[in-house]
């Protein structure tokens, strides 16, 4: 550290008055006595979702029944919230589509990489990489029986891309740690030993700038409801780079992803584009609550958005080294911003403890198994403010021992 002068919370609040992005606090619902650092897991409520969720189900299925498919445009959902997501990750419109789940649609784009390498065994990810995203691998290998996963540390990535690999699967901001890949470099990797790539954007869509097309990727996913503020369980996303989309034929052929679904035909004829990666019928209540949540984001400028949750980062860390110095708290994600995703995870030994004293004061972040910290920076809602609050709970919480009480120590399901 410097030899300067600690900060007080009055420095930290006069960065507030002067945040150009402050305003968006305004778009969000967030219960008075909270300091919500969960928007990586689930983002906030937006103040116009209530009101459009409302709308749609008494007065578009309510009143005009099944009419709105056609009258309310039910059916372009996909679609149209797509175009917005393409937007926000550096894609064209007509490259990315809202659909499914995350999971569900690694599947799918984990199928096309194999389909399109056909000569190819070899399915490349990192051991460190979100279960879920592992596991949809593990299915596809046994289901073809001729797949091989083959898992690495970060580190032997770019050695165990040779020229047996169909596809490179990885996620751009790790969920655990929040280091974040260089994209561009990986996929120029991939590509020079003709394997393709897929990047999970779960904790970068939305949340950073991201530039599929410029750096060439060819297939991604992200989640709807982290940085998007989509909801619970909100429609996933997917993208397809423009070249490829006519050469994939859907493993999970549905009449939504059929060139004509009310022909009613026999046989699955693809449609033209990205459409047909759709597989049954969007789910419309969750499409209306998405679509409110990425166009919050669309309105604002995404590299002011990173400038701020590096800033914050940066903050947070400097008031741990600051304030809880000697308490067992390390940095388990970098601590130069550039190689850092939206968050700050710390390791303690009595990280799940610890994070359960937090949640009972109202400072909002999770555990991530097996010793972590994690606390998600989502700018649009969160004010430098809160980054100093949320430190100061957590001094008090380590000077005090307060994490100590029996009723911290059960560990629930959902972590
Ligand atoms: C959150 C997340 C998922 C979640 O997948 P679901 O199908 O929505 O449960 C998948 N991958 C990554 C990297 C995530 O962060």
């Amino acid at each position: 550290m410097s030899g300067d002068m600690n900060l007080t919370r009055a420095d930290v609040a006069s960065w507030d008055e002067t945040d150009s992005l402050a305003s968006f606090r305004d778009e969000f619902l967030l219960p008075d006595g909270v300091v919500y650092f969960d928007g990586n897991s689930l983002g906030a409520l937006p103040r116009k979702t209530p009101e459009r969720v409302r709308a749609l189900v008494e007065d578009e299925w309510g009143q005009d029944l099944i009419r709105s498919w056609n009258q309310h445009e039910w059916i372009h959902f996909p679609r149209r919230v797509g175009d917005q997501v393409a937007s926000l990750i550096g894609a064209k419109p007509g490259e990315v589509i809202a659909a499914d789940t995350t999971s569900i649609n690694l599947f799918k784009l984990l199928a096309a990489g194999v389909q399109l390498r056909p000569e190819r065994r070899v399915i490349v990810s990192e051991k460190e990489n979100f279960p879920s995203d592992l596991y949809i691998a593990q299915g596809l290998a046994g289901l073809t029986g001729t797949h091989e996963l083959r898992l690495v540390d970060r580190s032997e990535l770019q050695a165990a891309i040779d020229d047996d690999v169909a596809i490179v699967s990885l996620t751009h901001v790790d969920f655990r740690t929040g280091e974040l890949h260089d994209m561009a470099s990986l996929t120029k990797h991939a590509h020079a030993h003709g394997a393709t790539i897929l990047w999970d954007l779960s904790h970068s869509g939305g949340a950073l700038p991201v530039r599929l097309n410029n750096a060439g990727a060819d297939f991604a996913v992200g989640c709807g409801y982290k940085y998007l503020n989509g909801g619970p369980g909100a429609p996933a996303y997917l993208f397809v780079a423009e070249r490829h989309q006519d050469d994939i034929q859907p493993p999970l052929s549905g009449w939504m992803g059929h060139e004509a679904p009310f022909a009613f035909d026999t046989d699955f004829r693809p449609a033209p584009g990205i459409e047909r990666q759709l597989c049954g019928t969007p789910s419309v209540l969750a499409m209306a609550a998405l679509e409110v949540g990425v166009e919050i984001l669309t309105r604002a400028d995404i590299d002011r958005v990173r400038e701020k949750s590096q800033r914050m980062g940066d903050l947070f860390l400097q008031l741990v080294d600051e304030q809880c110095d000697g308490l067992g708290l390390t940095a388990a994600c970098p601590r130069d911003s550039e190689a850092r995703g939206s968050q700050v995870s710390l390791r303690h030994a009595e990280s799940y403890p610890i994070m359960q004293a937090l949640v009972a004061r109202g400072v909002i972040g999770d555990f991530r198994s097996p010793d972590v910290l994690r606390f998600g920076l989502t700018p649009l809602y969160l004010r430098f403010v809160d980054v100093w609050d949320g430190v100061a709970t957590l001094k008090e919480i380590l000077e005090t021992e307060a994490f100590r009480r029996p009723e911290f120590q059960n560990r629930q399901l959902v972590t």
